[in-house]
């Protein structure tokens, strides 16, 4: 099987008591079945407090800390049994993964500031690397369908990296070639023509039906709803850079998905409302300012699987997120 990886993924490295927003804050932690097996035998006094602060299977909160969590915010879990002690959303995040017939492809998430800055920073290709791994759990994919995919989301970065079109325009042309591909699939013509620049005259945007269209999701972190409060009479930070890289991150882990379930345009709109957003909420064209924009979106929208379902949905259906109104926002 091979394990298939944007090219920036080795740059990642936790910063553990350097990050500004620990991930073992705020977060449910769901302890893996063998390394609860492996807690349940620690001995001592540290198994005992392991034992004594997890509950149905998860780390007990302390308000909103891990309770391992240790006052120079280091895991005393990791200082007490180890780094290959840790449970696997622990190990792993914020890594994320997808499995396509004998293909897994993999990155890191904006929800972690450090990933965020490498991504803002080195995201600009989608170009990546692939490693033999040992078979794994996967579901069959149709061939032909998994190959128009893969060759129509090369195309697509092939045209995200161009530096000569305005990123309004790369993201105008993206909505004509989405449709493009999302015929192709509903009609079973498997034919991947290149991107090409459509032109389009910017209009009067709607930043309030825009901002509008989120309110309807589940806040997961109360300070969405502080934030959103604040963008209705904001204009966005447009920064060509971060935004093209934001757009490459989000086809990069969703765009194959449509394998299975057949919609593919909704995970371009994704890449541009994702875009446009995290535009809309940064407070400057900085990359701290796009992390902290990112950092919170994401967690928001990708990290909970109902807000990311009514956003695929929401595609379609909310004026605020059609191509007009992104194009004429972000021009
Ligand atoms: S958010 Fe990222 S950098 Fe911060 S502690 Fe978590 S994994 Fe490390």
């Amino acid at each position: 099987m091979k394990l298939r990886l944007p090219d920036y993924y080795k740059k990642f490295k936790c910063i553990a008591d350097r990050c500004s927003d620990n991930c073992c804050i705020g977060w449910e932690i769901c302890i893996d079945e063998k390394t609860m097996e492996f807690y349940n035998s620690v001995t001592g006094e540290f198994g005992k407090r392991l034992r004594d602060n997890i509950k149905n299977g998860s780390f007990m909160l302390c308000g909103e800390r891990c309770p391992f969590l240790n006052d120079d915010n280091l895991c005393d879990i990791i200082i007490n049994l180890g780094e290959n002690r840790l449970c696997g959303i622990c190990t792993e995040h914020p890594r994320y993964y997808g499995w396509y017939g004998d293909v897994k492809e993999g990155g890191i998430g904006l929800c972690c500031e450090e990933a965020a800055r490498i991504i803002l920073e080195y995201g600009n290709s989608g170009n990546f690397f692939e490693e033999d791994i040992p078979c794994e759990q996967t579901e069959d994919v149709d061939g032909e369908i998994y190959d128009f995919l893969f060759r129509a989301r090369e195309n697509i970065f092939r045209f995200l990296e161009r530096k000569d079109i305005s990123f309004a325009d790369k993201v105008s042309s993206l909505f004509d070639y989405g449709e493009k591909i999302q015929d192709g699939l509903d009609f079973e013509v498997y034919d991947v023509s290149s991107v090409e620049k459509s032109d389009y005259s910017a209009g009067e945007a709607q930043i309030e039906s825009f901002v509008c269209a989120f309110e309807d999701f589940e806040a997961i972190d109360q300070s969405w709803n502080d934030a959103l409060e604040k963008l209705k009479g904001k204009a966005l930070v447009v920064n060509e850079k971060y935004l093209t890289n934001i757009f490459i991150y989000f086809v990069w882990r969703y765009f194959m998905k449509a394998v299975y379930d057949g919609d593919v345009f909704s995970k371009i709109s994704l890449g541009a409302i994702s875009a446009a957003m995290i535009a809309l909420m940064a407070e400057g064209e900085d990359e701290e300012s796009y992390v902290k924009a990112a950092k919170l979106y994401s967690k928001e929208i990708e990290y909970s699987e109902e807000n990311l379902a009514m956003m695929l949905e929401n595609c379609y259906t909310e004026s605020g997120f059609s191509a007009e109104n992104l194009v004429n926002l972000l021009s």
